[in-house]
């Protein structure tokens, strides 16, 4: 038989199908190694055929497989295909998406415990009499006597291997092998309360169930029960046999999350991350493989998860960045998820109270089902915004961070014994340093940016590759001592409070506090047992958590999103507000929201003070419209990045040579074109510049003439790419 090998090589050299032969069968989707040059390498087998072009005396033989299950399965084959039209990555690439990094490296093995105990119907005293030659065997079947089953090892240990080992190839034992599953975040869960679905959630769960369209758009306000909603879903699907995927945005953000699927379902979910250590992530991903777990819970990544026959994908906060991946290979979370929910044909629900303003779109042209749930499941309102004009504040001399209204909801709060939230997304204590003499700013010696200054270790960071340097006295330049800080971060604002609120216990939680495993669950454990009083911290406090006592929410600074060059600013800045505003009032108590600004018209301000997305989804897609920005345009932009500038320089150069053919024969379907630097020109350490592009929308095969046009320039020491509306244009 011959086979045929996507051989593990990341390369675009190797990219193509090779084909081996080997005596036996050999299942398509298993991992193989195979002679390849002069090693020895890992593939995997993707088809078999009958005849090859290979001439005998150079067809090579697979030298064995390396799991006992194939680990692609059918449905992973039919997304590599996907994503090798639709994303230009090679099959390699696209193959490694699905195992975890450990398990091709070899460096985890399944950790299995074994057991054994007399076989039924043995009468353990005669044997032992039988056993003159041997003590020890005479005392351990006197041992195993009563029926009872015990680990392997320890039986060895008691009585000897050779005599364990003796009377199991006499078949006197059975032996059983049961995995030692590495359970993560085993904490995490708690008895499950039955809860009767509200009305709202009841008619969400019908009009999806009868829904024809493959996509459901559920757009339900903060509180409104989605979590509830989902799990009804999952729990339909695994009564039909099916089995269910759940993405999160970031998996450490949502330890509530887990505890509700953990409490409804138990050891049926298997959680996918990257937090994971090695031996969890390997364990996980072969419990859903062999289905003993029939959920996958997780980030970006666990769209890829081993499961076949899917009931239903869930894309919790569908609107939020992370589910596109910036770096190789560059795709889009849901569009892998619909590809999935057609080839199983389930349905993808969508869930959000912000919804990114292209599926609301999308609902809008009828593509998706809109699914609304516009109550909360306490009936209570949403918990009223107040703008508080920071402008007047300066006038009248309060030039701390806090406005009085603020100060004053603070002290209530807090008398009240519940709990705040203040938002600020900016970490560190100061994002700049200035000289005030000459305008010197320190600067990252790697990249184009200015460090931010951290107070408790007295040293400026660099946030865009982790360097540190000492906090100078004096000015590098000018040696004046006049050096001031910039905008304000959570560290800061943290110091402040406390002078303010002297008895007040106050939490951080941003990168910089929640670099340890599990982290962010103790932040957030601590702060939902009400271990303190404040809450600060940057956009990873905004996510789905569900705080009881929290009553107020402070937002230091809205309109900080709102000056970002980046089309979308507005809709993020509505997103968070709209994101952070709902952890306040969750449960019996009413909340407040404290909006602080020195641009109080703005009208996403006003959208989000008035919860009123409908308003700034129509005004921002007329905008965009009206500018041809997506999703009425696709902005396409070629990346070149290297160590040596003359090279990325004439990489950038050949990209763009191959780009202008492209562009001058559709010139009518180009709204932009242009070569320059990228905006953060030096990013730890690597020179960057970019071609940025902007075509009318739905046009795929330009796509390709362009992906096409751009990747042949990339060199051993330029890589050069294509990111199609990235998220971050530095
Ligand atoms: P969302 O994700 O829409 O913001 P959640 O799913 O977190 O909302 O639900 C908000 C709160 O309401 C949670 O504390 C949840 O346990 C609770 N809840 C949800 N559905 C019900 C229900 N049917 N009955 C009682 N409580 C519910
Ligand atoms: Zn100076
Ligand atoms: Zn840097």
């Amino acid at each position: 038989m011959i086979y045929r090998v996507i051989v593990d090589v990341q390369s675009q050299d190797v990219d193509r199908i090779f084909d081996y032969r080997a005596e036996g069968d050999i299942p398509v989707g298993s991992r193989v190694v195979v002679p390849f040059g002069k090693k020895q390498i890992e593939g995997y087998v993707v088809g078999t055929a009958k005849t090859t072009d290979v001439p005998s005396e150079k067809l090579k033989s697979i030298c064995r497989t390396v799991d006992a299950l194939p680990a692609i399965t059918g449905e992973m084959l039919s997304i590599m295909r996907f994503m090798q039209t639709r994303y230009h990555v090679t099959a390699a690439t696209a193959l490694r998406q699905f195992l975890p990094g450990e398990m091709r490296r070899g460096t985890v093995k399944e950790s299995v415990e074994q057991f054994v105990r007399l076989k039924e119907g043995l009468d353990a005293t005669a044997l032992a009499a039988e056993e003159t030659r041997s003590k020890k065997r005479a005392e351990l079947l006197l041992f195993f006597a009563d029926g009872k089953t015990e680990k392997l090892s320890e039986a060895r240990k008691r009585y000897g291997v050779s005599a364990v080992n003796g009377l199991i190839e006499k078949g006197y034992f059975t032996v059983t092998e049961i995995q030692k599953n590495r359970v993560p975040l085993s904490e995490a869960s708690v008895a499950a309360t039955p809860v009767t679905l509200k009305p709202t959630q009841e008619a969400a769960l019908k009009k999806i169930n009868e829904s024809k369209k493959r996509v459901q758009l559920l757009f339900g306000v903060t509180g409104s029960g989605k979590t509830e909603v989902y799990l009804r879903l999952i729990e339909a699907a695994l009564s039909q046999g099916k089995t269910a995927i759940m993405l999160v945005p970031e998996i450490a953000l949502t330890p509530q999350t887990l505890t509700r699927l953990r409490s409804r379902f138990g050891e049926r979910v298997a959680i996918l991350h990257s937090g994971l250590s090695a031996g969890e992530r390997f364990d996980e991903w072969w419990r859903l493989r062999t289905g003993k777990a029939v959920i996958a819970v997780g980030a970006r990544s666990a769209i890829f998860a081993p499961l076949e026959n899917l009931g239903v994908i869930v894309v919790d906060e569908e609107h939020e960045t992370s589910y596109q991946s910036e770096s190789n290979p560059r795709y889009f979370t849901k569009e892998i998820a619909l590809h999935r929910a057609a080839y199983n044909g389930c349905k993808l629900v969508l869930g959000s109270a912000t919804p990114a303003v292209e599926s609301y779109l999308s609902a809008q042209n009828g593509e998706y089902e809109l699914v609304e749930m516009r109550e909360r499941v306490n009936k209570r309102p949403l918990p009223k915004m107040e703008i508080a004009d920071m402008r007047k504040e300066m006038r009248r001399g309060n030039h701390t961070l806090f406005s009085s209204l603020l100060k004053e909801h603070l002290q209530t709060t807090l008398e009240e014994g519940n709990q705040a939230i203040l938002f600020l997304n900016r970490r560190g204590y100061s994002s700049t340093v200035i000289c005030r003499d000459c305008g010197y700013v320190a600067k990252c010696a790697h990249c184009d940016v200015s460090l931010t200054y951290h107070k408790g270790e007295n040293r400026l960071k660099c946030h865009y590759c982790n360097a540190q340097y000492k906090m100078p006295e004096l000015c590098p330049e000018c040696g004046s001592p006049h050096l001031k800080f910039g905008h304000v971060g959570t560290e800061r604002v943290v110091m402040e409070l406390q002078e303010l609120f002297p008895e007040a216990r106050i939490l951080r939680m941003d990168n910089d506090t929640t670099r340890t495993k599990e982290g962010h669950y103790k932040i957030l454990k601590a702060f939902s047992e009400k271990e303190a009083d404040i809450l600060v911290g940057t956009q990873m406090i905004a996510k789905g958590h569900d705080f009881p006592s929290v009553t107020l929410v402070g937002v230091l600074d809205a309109d900080m999103g709102l000056h970002f060059s980046d089309y979308r600013s507005g809709e993020r800045t509505f997103q968070l507000i709209t994101q952070v505003a709902g952890r306040s009032g969750r449960a019996d108590k009413s909340g407040k929201v404290i909006l602080q600004t020195f641009t109080p018209d703005n009208y996403v301000l006003d959208f989000a003070g008035r919860y009123d997305y409908e308003s700034m989804a129509q005004s921002e897609l007329s905008l965009r419209r009206a500018t041809m920005f997506p999703p009425y345009a696709r902005i396409v932009r070629v990346l070149a990045s290297g160590t040596d500038e003359k090279k990325v320089v004439a990489a950038i150069k050949t990209a763009y040579e191959n780009l202008e053919k492209v562009y001058a024969a559709h010139r009518e379907e180009f709204i932009f074109f242009q070569k320059m630097k990228a905006p953060i020109l030096r990013l730890q350490t690597k020179f960057r510049y970019q071609i940025l592009m902007r075509i009318k929308e739905g046009n795929t095969s330009l796509l390709t003439e362009i992906y096409e046009a751009a990747l042949p320039a990339n060199t051993p020491y330029v890589s050069v790419f294509v990111e199609e509306n990235p998220n971050n244009m530095t």
